[in-house]
């Protein structure tokens, strides 16, 4: 058990705390308990000096994004969570380098991101289209559809390792992985950089993501979710797995499988976080034995349950 107090005062100079913030506020799930203190790093040093401050009182750290892929326990997270997303409390920086280079700050929405590329021709971004969170957790998760993916134009990280030191790193093929990219010791995500190889009018490519948004409002549920909740395993689509288990519209709770896409759990309106998991635990058990398949979690779980 930490002392609350003592670490807001201590970590306090580094940037906004919040003291038990209720992280149904912060992910999209809209579930889960308190952490003991969330921090918004004023600064990437600030950030630094948090990582090093809980290294040195061994208090557990946890980073968060936009929260929109993460399910977070009941019970809430011990320690200091940094968040890296832009609200009214932190604004991030989208610059273009030189033409075909772009650099954003982690916290920056994807779609701010998108609209800022867009206006300048760089069609590239139409794979971020709908996908919501920050381009931290974009990269961290390697995120993307069916049109191409983060790794596809990342370019070099700036990132605090895990021991508190200021670094940067290139993108390279060795990191390629399906819905997480392989980082060793980048602990937080500070910005990126991006090149772009694709151009078209911005007109052109604002048409393309209106079409892009509308075909997701068709085909994704609106309610509270994490989006797609499992993996595809190799040579299987996740959906069909679960949908021919019988399992469309089962629930447990507040959390239920959702009628229009059947990798999606929704939040019918008062799940908890418990009740997401054990749905989760009982579509993998039924999957397994319906057709000998593991279903793993795209979702990340995160916290005490
Ligand atoms: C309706 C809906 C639709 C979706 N559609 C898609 C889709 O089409 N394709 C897709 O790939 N995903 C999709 N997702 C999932 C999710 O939006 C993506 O994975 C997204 O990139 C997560 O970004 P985030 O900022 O919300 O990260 P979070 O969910 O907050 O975090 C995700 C992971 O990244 C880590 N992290 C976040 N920021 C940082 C940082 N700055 N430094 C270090 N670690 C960090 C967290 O610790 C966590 O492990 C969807 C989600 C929803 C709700």
């Amino acid at each position: 058990m930490i002392d609350i107090n003592e670490v807001y005062s201590d970590i306090k100079p580094f940037g906004f705390v919040l003291k038990n913030a209720s992280m149904k506020d912060f992910t999209t799930f809209k579930t889960g308990g308190t952490a003991d203190l969330m921090i918004y790093p004023s600064d990437c040093q600030n950030a630094a000096e948090v990582v090093k401050y809980a290294n040195q009182k061994k208090i557990p750290l946890t980073v968060i994004g936009g929260g929109s892929n993460l399910l977070i326990g009941d019970k809430g997270i011990r320690g200091i969570v940094v968040r890296m997303a832009e609200d009214d409390r932190m604004k991030g920086s989208i610059k273009e380098l030189e033409p075909g280079r772009m650099y954003a700050d982690a916290i920056v929405k994807k779609r701010d991101f998108i609209e800022y590329a867009a206006n300048r021709g760089y069609s590239d971004v139409e794979f971020m289209v709908g996908i919501p969170g920050c381009i931290g957790g974009g990269v961290i998760m390697n995120a993307g559809t069916f049109m191409g993916n983060f790794i596809g134009i990342l370019d070099k990280i700036s990132y605090i390792s895990n021991d508190g030191n200021v670094n940067e790193m290139n993108a390279h093929a060795g990191m390629d992985n399906y819905r997480g990219l392989r980082l060793s010791d980048a602990g937080i995500i500070w910005g990126a950089e991006f090149t772009f190889s694709k151009m078209k009018k911005p007109e052109e490519i604002f048409g393309m993501i209106n079409e892009i948004k509308a075909d997701r409002l068709k085909k994704h549920p609106q309610e509270p979710s994490a989006g797609s909740v499992f993996k595809n395993p190799e040579g299987f689509a996740s959906w069909k797995l679960v949908n021919d288990s019988g399992l469309r519209g089962k629930s447990v709770g507040g959390a239920m499988v959702s009628d229009l896409h059947t990798n999606f759990i929704i939040n019918t309106g008062n799940a908890t976080s418990k009740d997401v998991r054990s749905l989760i635990e009982l579509v993998q058990e039924k999957v397994l034995s319906a057709f000998g398949v593991t279903l793993s979690t795209e979702v990340r779980m995160i916290g005490e349950f």
